[in-house]
């Protein structure tokens, strides 16, 4: 069993890759849509925290957006628990 087993359950299968990548006008709007796909996702859980190891940097992974997912990369290095991100 592959470690990367859980995508094969995505709820993100088949929707456009791009809708996970905002970028121009709306990307506000884009990210929200994204979220909501993630917010059905059974492997959401995986998929964050495959974006955090992995230091992903764009997109929406695991129902949260790059800024978030820097966010909890921040807080989830060793040495930094609990302390605010700056
Ligand atoms: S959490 Fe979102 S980006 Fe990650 S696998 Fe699920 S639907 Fe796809």
């Amino acid at each position: 069993m592959s470690s990367l087993d859980w995508m094969a359950r995505a709820a993100c299968i088949g929707v456009d890759p791009r809708a996970f990548y905002a970028n121009g006008l709306h990307a506000r709007e884009q990210v929200n849509a994204a979220k909501k796909v993630c917010n059905t996702c059974p492997v959401a859980a995986q998929c964050a925290a495959w974006a955090i190891q992995t230091g992903e940097k764009w997109g929406v992974w695991g129902g949260m957006s790059q800024q978030q997912l820097r966010q909890r990369r921040r807080r989830s290095r060793p040495g930094t628990r609990g302390k605010a991100a700056a």
